[in-house]
């Protein structure tokens, strides 16, 4: 007989996302989704026209295991220009199906099952998962307001954490869904606890470019000391507005290189044959485009943080990403939390936001995250002045 639950066990605690339920609400109330962040503008015609000539040039079939050369050249190129990270493009760079993959491979070829693995809380929703099917225990440190409300890493609480069964730090910087970039202090402070303890660091930087103002994004596998013991991960998605082709890689030595490779090979063999070049092109070609992206991203920005503001939010200015958070202590009813408010959401004022309690270990309503939404502003000006009056109406109505 079927058991009345065939999920095993340690994904039971998976199985629905927040990201499927909000934007089915978002479809059925017509409500603008500010919730699950993919823009909605496209990515440079160059690159889109690239990808459309390889279909039309027969790139169809399985590309090479590690991906095609001429992307893992670009790759290797970008990571010397931007960073001076010098990387072998044959034994170093690993072309996956998007970041995701690119994370779960490195769990999967890194952690042996009973390892800890620490990571930044709030968190992105795959890290969990993929620690669980590695059979690894996922240890959060937390991420805590400083008194401008960024969400600041605190260097004591992150050694408190490391223990002897710890293998990895998996960083995110810029980090979603806070929307902070880590400093050079706080990345020497990883940094000095990865060398003196011996772990290993997964760094997921696919919003590399995506940082306002002042704020910088260092990978940390620059960092003396670092190169040997980082696996750096990016992605095409969030740089060059493609999160539907999933291309992403990871960089580092040889030895961890070939570690995530022997768990990517059986996770999906290769992907994405005519998205490959196409996204070869973009990291040589359009990374002014980016840069022009990243500044109309940061006045997006603004003008969603001022309508939030308007409609009565406290929110936290991110430095990087495209999310915003948004607290809703003026806003919620009382005992309604993140996930209750943004279930009423779409129904009082037809916008979709998540719950930032959904990226934390205990996702409960007395949480660390049940008084924070977050807000995706990547999307067109107009859609972002829409969402923040309806919200602004909708709140004033109620209050
Ligand atoms: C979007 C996102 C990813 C996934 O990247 P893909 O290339 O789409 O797989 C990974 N990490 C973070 C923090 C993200 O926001």
């Amino acid at each position: 007989m079927l058991k009345s639950n065939p999920t095993v066990s340690r994904l039971q605690p998976f199985t629905s996302t927040i990201f499927a339920e909000m934007s089915a609400l978002a479809a059925s109330t017509g409500s603008i989704n500010l919730g699950q962040g993919f823009p909605d503008t496209d990515g440079p015609p160059a690159m889109l026209a690239a990808a459309q000539q390889a279909i039309a040039d027969g790139v169809n079939q399985y590309p090479p295991g590690p991906g095609i050369a001429e992307l893992r050249q670009a790759i290797a190129g970008q990571r010397a220009a931007e960073y001076r990270q010098p990387f072998d493009p044959d034994s170093e760079v690993l072309v996956t199906v998007g970041a995701t993959e690119a994370i779960a491979a490195a769990m999967l070829g890194l952690v042996e099952s009973g390892d800890e693995v620490i990571a930044l809380e709030p968190f992105y929703d795959s890290y969990a998962a993929v620690i669980a099917m590695a059979g690894a225990r996922l240890v959060p440190v937390r991420l805590r307001p400083d008194s401008s409300g960024r969400f600041a890493l605190d260097p004591d609480e992150l050694a408190a954490a490391v223990t002897d069964r710890t293998t990895v730090i998996l960083l995110n910087t810029p980090h979603n869904p806070t929307g902070t970039v880590l400093t050079a202090q706080e990345l020497e402070a990883v940094a000095a606890l990865a060398i003196s303890r011996d772990l290993l660091v997964v760094t997921d930087e696919v919003y590399e470019y995506l940082t306002f103002d002042a704020a910088a994004h260092l990978p940390i596998g620059t960092l003396p000391g670092m190169a040997e013991r980082t696996v750096s991960i990016s992605s095409a998605g969030k740089s060059f507005n493609v999160t539907g082709w999933k291309i992403g890689w990871a960089c580092g030595p040889a030895p961890l290189i070939g570690a995530v490779r022997a768990a990517k090979q059986f996770l999906t063999f290769v992907g994405g044959a005519p998205f490959q070049p196409a996204v070869a092109l973009a990291l040589r070609d359009e990374l002014d485009w980016v840069r022009g992206m990243a500044k109309g991203l940061q006045s997006k920005r603004d003008r969603l943080c001022s309508g939030l503001r308007d409609a009565g939010f406290e929110v936290t200015v991110p430095q990087g990403t495209y999310f915003a958070v948004a607290g809703i202590d003026r806003l919620a009813a009382p005992g309604e939390d993140g996930a209750a408010f943004c279930r009423s959401m779409p129904e009082r004022c037809g916008v979709v936001a998540v719950p930032q309690q959904v990226f934390y270990a205990d996702a409960g309503p007395d949480g660390p995250g049940a008084r924070y939404i977050r807000f995706a502003f990547c999307k067109r000006d107009q859609v972002i002045d829409e969402a923040t009056d309806r919200l602004a109406s909708a709140d004033r109505r109620r209050r």
